[in-house]
């Protein structure tokens, strides 16, 4: 049955995330032109660990693969892509804190934009294992490919494998800035995770939070703290502690200022500006 693992995964009554309308599903299979584009995005996921779903609509649900450490524009950087069960249409705008539960933690919305399939069987690919389409996002662009691996994470090997690689395909948009951290806010909000948590209830996690050691755990203990001070009225320090700045000062300037014009916008067409800087950096990589 169409969402049944997506269903079955969650707790409706305490999550705030979109049940999943077969009605509406089977109405946006109906409707879709692939040719002219169907709703893709992604959003960075701070739960157990850090991670970036990567979704792609077919057939009124959205397609979804868990990506660890996101997307990168450079063609030599595969990315791990763990294909995960499908989503509800509505998931896709989704942004806000998951309290407990499946997935418990804070969504981002940190891409969205249409997808067309560079296949005429998208079903038949997907089955081959290759799948290659045009992104047309806010940060994500050009031409992508996901090549489902021979297994060796699932250890069963053949067709049935989870785990694929997202990999960018040399053009314009390729280039050696690192997205996430080019990037690294919402397109929906504007906001970082601590701004999404203290427009939500900074005090969710008073007690069990979704992650408490690691990378995550640090993160997230950084995060509550500072969307409490938000909160709170209180000033924030938003360069300290878990986020450590590898982004030059520079870069970080331009990537508030570029994600900017992405969020206020309605239009589908995606900022100028946000796609330049890559643009201009894969020149320059080949010069
Ligand atoms: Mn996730």
């Amino acid at each position: 049955m169409v969402l049944e693992k997506y269903k079955q995964k969650r707790n409706f009554t305490s999550t705030p995330e979109p049940a999943g309308d077969l009605t509406l599903a089977a109405e946006r299979a109906k409707g879709a032109k692939p040719e002219k584009g169907l709703f893709f995005c992604v959003q960075k996921h701070l739960a157990s660990h850090l991670h970036y779903d990567f979704r792609l609509e077919h057939k009124g649900v959205l397609l979804s693969w868990a990506v660890p450490k996101g997307p990168s524009l450079d063609p030599k950087t595969k990315r791990l892509a763990m294909h995960v069960e499908d989503h509800p249409f509505e998931y896709g705008t989704f942004e806000g804190v998951i309290p407990s539960g499946y997935g418990a933690g804070i969504v981002m919305l940190w891409d969205q934009g249409t997808w067309t399939p560079e296949t005429d069987d998208v079903d038949a690919s997907l089955k081959k294992g290759d799948l290659k389409f045009t992104l047309d996002g806010y940060k994500l662009k050009g031409s992508w490919v996901l090549v489902r691996t021979s297994g060796g994470y699932g250890g069963r090997g053949g067709g049935d494998s989870r785990s694929w690689l997202l990999i960018k395909h040399r053009d314009d948009w390729a280039g050696d800035v690192d997205i996430t951290e080019f990037a690294p806010r919402s397109v929906k909000s504007d906001g970082e995770f601590e701004d999404i948590l203290a427009a939500d209830n900074p005090d969710v996690w008073v007690s069990n939070r979704p992650a408490e050691g690691g990378a995550a755990g640090e993160m997230l203990a950084t995060i509550i703290e500072r969307a409490a001070a938000l909160k709170a009225g209180r000033p924030v320090d938003r360069k300290s502690a878990a986020k450590s700045g590898t982004a030059t000062p520079k870069r970080k300037t331009a990537a508030t200022k570029q994600s900017k014009p992405a969020t206020t916008r309605t239009a589908k067409k995606p900022a100028a500006k946000t796609a330049a800087q890559p643009r201009q950096s894969a020149k320059k990589a080949r010069a």
